[in-house]
């Protein structure tokens, strides 16, 4: 019984991303794919994803895995044993990069400059990733942002009236400089939940624990929000998606200018990146 659970969960769960990814057009042939691998759930079943869409679909395409090493002591060493063993497993390439070697601090070093550690930690994570996967020619980036992360970067924008970042939502994001490797998101559609119950059912080794920094963080507050209301109101998220969804199409179409920064010469909105912005505030405090 509990096998046949697990079959017809597995069969809902691949064929939702196999959906999305052929809706989407997220790969063509001849792509070559860099996995963000952290270790955790998402980037997990996102790696188990994409290779099974390279055995059963006709696209050809290559698959690399890069993992980053933030810096964060008792949490992140747990995730790149994950990485590694998930990698070996379904034998695809990890790359393994570092904030210590990459931008020579761990995140638990610098984090008291900032509001919340996850500004210096995504900014830095983003960078590296996207530095690497142009390195070894990538044609996209996949990352694991699932159904929740999706909605709560939505709501966190909304709340802080960052109608600019709503650019980066939807499950592709293309080419806007040819430095910045567009972005593709397989589980954009899938909720946190299903890719939890996936984990369990499959006995997939991942690490389960929470990053030190996630409650202090609006990301962590606004999840918690988000799971009170669900809980409540089953179906919120979906709606919440939904009404993403239609707006998002009007502002995709807005323009994005794209520059080089001035110091490092790495993709920009701005004059400098925010890399480099945040290294000068270290090292200038
Ligand atoms: Fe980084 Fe914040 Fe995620 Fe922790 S919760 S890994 S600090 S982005
Ligand atoms: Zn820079």
């Amino acid at each position: 019984m509990t096998i046949l659970k697990k079959e017809e969960f597995n069969k809902k769960i691949f064929s939702k991303i196999e959906k999305l990814i052929n809706q989407y057009n997220l790969i063509d042939n001849g792509d070559n794919i860099a996995v963000a691998l952290s270790g955790g759930k998402d980037s997990v079943l996102t790696l188990y994803a994409l290779v099974k869409y390279q055995n059963d679909s006709n696209i050809d395409f290559d698959l690399t895995a890069i993992s980053v090493d933030e810096g964060i002591d008792g949490y992140r060493k747990h995730g790149i044993e994950s990485a590694i063993k998930n990698a070996e497993k379904l034998d695809v390439e990890l790359i393994q990069k570092s904030f210590s070697e990459e931008v020579g601090f761990k995140l638990d070093n610098i984090y008291h400059h900032f509001k919340s550690a996850c500004i210096p930690c995504g900014v830095f994570r983003r960078s590296i990733l996207n530095k690497t996967a142009f390195e070894i020619g990538a044609d996209k980036i996949a990352t694991g942002h699932n159904l929740d992360d999706e909605i709560q970067s939505f709501l966190m924008s909304f709340s802080r009236a960052d109608t600019i970042k709503f650019s980066k939502f939807g499950p592709m994001l293309s080419m806007i400089h040819p430095k910045l490797i567009p972005r593709i998101k397989p589980l954009w559609n899938t909720s946190e939940k299903d890719v939890g119950i996936w984990a369990v059912m499959n006995n997939i080794n991942i690490h389960f624990d929470e990053c030190p920094y996630s409650n202090i963080s609006l990301r962590g507050k606004t999840k918690n929000f988000l799971n009170k209301i669900e809980s409540k109101n089953p179906g919120t998220k979906e709606n919440i998606m939904e009404s993403f969804k239609k707006m998002i199409l009007d502002i995709k179409t807005q323009k994005n200018n794209i520059n080089e920064c001035k110091k490092c010469g790495e993709p920009c909105s701005g004059l400098i990146c925010k890399a480099c912005e945040i290294t000068d505030l270290i090292s200038n405090s």
